[in-house]
């Protein structure tokens, strides 16, 4: 890591200049100039360095500049960078095939994509051509993308600037253990609650008028929120009874994070549609997609699916999604994740749980958690407000300031600080980076009541 001031200047200046960048005042941000990255490290021209604990956007399971990811697209880029959707192509056939083997049985078609966002409007869009149906079920507290419909379906304050958005998505509330909006004492009731109330809202909306029901699997941004026992698979059976399609969004929990291809293999149940992004190919060329049930593939053998994408299936980023299998299975990914999450992580947090008065909760699964900052145990009441900005935020950004100083690049949301780092990540950095978290929390233990 060297220092190089007159290069970061010129980022800046131009950044500052001409970079519109996303969910941004643009003249109260101060973008962090990035020279390099590698594995679970980025690091700046100033001659600091950070351990990536968000993994950027909880898209980079593979690290920076995995060796394998790198080679497979300057070879593919060697050989055809791009091809029209329209062509045959290997890279992006075979990919497609790789995918459908860890798919559950039965899914043997995917349409990609370039990101997540497009994946779930295209999943809702063939909803609605098989069914005949036009409304969405969505829950409170999710995210699903930025564009018109994805937006709408979003749960989070994200989407309230770009209402009305697409009118036919109502929401609900899903499962929240430790913030139970059914007021349950356990989980297996917070399940059970949960899936009256979704019944309710399907009865109320009208199940002749409802094409989908979407769901992450495990809800990501919006406080890594564990389905409890029963939740999905119940979930699975209103579908089935009212005629409505299911739809996994796999964007963020997909190709890993928790330990499995797909999230929802953890919760033993089978979706109709699945969504995907980020981890197929740790975003090193944009790339998303639906993987797409029998029953629905059939009813575009006949008829045209009404959609494309100038680069859906671009050799690129299949060509990067390829490389992801192949390190996946030889260097036991999914293991890893699974044994780094119970035996490093989980005992780790709650340890740390347990000597800050702040720390209301943790949970997670595999590389994927949450701590959830309070200012009283008993009360629950959240650190900071529901959307807290600015001077509001000052107790967790406190913490965040308090773990960049340190070296650690962390994901805070609201009320949380989460955990999600590349998992390729060395142990050692691993057990580092909880010891950050650690110190930085005193700061949050200051705003405790
Ligand atoms: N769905 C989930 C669960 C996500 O976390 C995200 C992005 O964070 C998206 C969809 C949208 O993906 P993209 O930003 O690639 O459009």
């Amino acid at each position: 890591v060297s220092i190089d001031l007159d290069t970061e200047a010129r980022v800046r200046a131009d950044d500052r200049a001409h970079v519109f960048h996303s969910w941004s005042a643009q003249a109260l941000i101060d973008p962090m100039p990035v020279a390099g990255g590698n594995g679970a490290t980025f690091w700046d021209y100033q001659g600091n360095s950070f351990l990536d604990f968000g993994s950027q956007l909880v898209n980079l399971n593979l690290g920076h500049q995995h060796p394998d990811l790198v080679a497979a697209i300057q070879e593919q880029a060697g050989r055809l960078a791009t091809i029209a959707p329209a062509m045959a192509n290997d890279v992006r056939g075979e990919l497609a095939r790789r995918v459908t083997e860890v798919a559950p049985d039965g899914f043997e078609k995917v349409f990609f994509t370039n990101g997540g966002a497009d994946a779930n409007e295209n999943a809702v869009r063939m909803a609605r051509l098989v069914t005949g149906k036009r409304k969405v079920l969505s829950m409170y507290r999710s995210y699903h993308g930025s564009t018109s419909t994805a937006i709408s379906l979003t749960g989070d304050p994200r989407r309230w600037a770009n209402e009305p958005g697409d009118g036919s998505v109502a929401k609900f509330f899903g499962p929240y253990t430790y913030r139970s909006p059914f007021h349950s004492s356990s989980p297996e009731e917070e399940a059970q609650r949960a899936l009256q109330h979704l019944e309710q809202t399907i009865v109320l909306e009208g199940a002749s008028t409802i094409a989908a029901i979407i769901i992450e699997t495990v809800v990501g941004t919006n406080g890594v929120l564990i389905p409890p026992p029963g939740y999905l698979n119940g979930v699975r059976e209103l579908c089935d009874r009212y005629g409505i399609m299911y739809i996994a969004d796999e964007v963020m929990v997909g190709f890993g994070r928790i330990g499995q291809w797909f999230a929802f293999q953890e919760f033993d149940v089978v979706p109709d549609l699945i969504t995907f992004a980020k981890g197929i190919n740790s975003g090193y060329v944009p790339l998303g997609g639906v993987v797409i049930s029998e029953r629905i593939a059939a009813h575009f053998d006949t008829v045209m699916f009404p959609g494309g994408l100038t680069y859906s299936g671009h050799p690129l980023a299949c060509a990067a999604g390829l490389a992801t299998f192949e390190v996946f299975d030889r260097d036991g990914i999914l293991e890893r994740v699974r044994d780094l999450g119970s035996r490093v992580i989980e005992p780790r947090l709650h340890e740390i749980a347990s000597r800050h008065p702040s720390v209301g909760d943790v949970r997670g699964i595999g590389m994927f958690w949450a701590i959830e900052l309070v200012k009283d145990r008993e009360t629950r009441e959240p650190l900071v407000p529901f959307n807290a900005a600015g001077a509001e935020a000052a107790p967790v950004s406190a913490v965040a300031a308090a773990c960049k100083r340190d070296g650690l690049w962390p994901f805070v949301h609201f009320n949380r600080v989460h955990v999600a780092p590349p998992l390729v990540i060395d142990e050692d950095d691993l057990v580092r980076g909880l010891g950050i978290i650690d110190r930085a929390l005193s700061q949050a233990d200051e705003y405790v009541n």
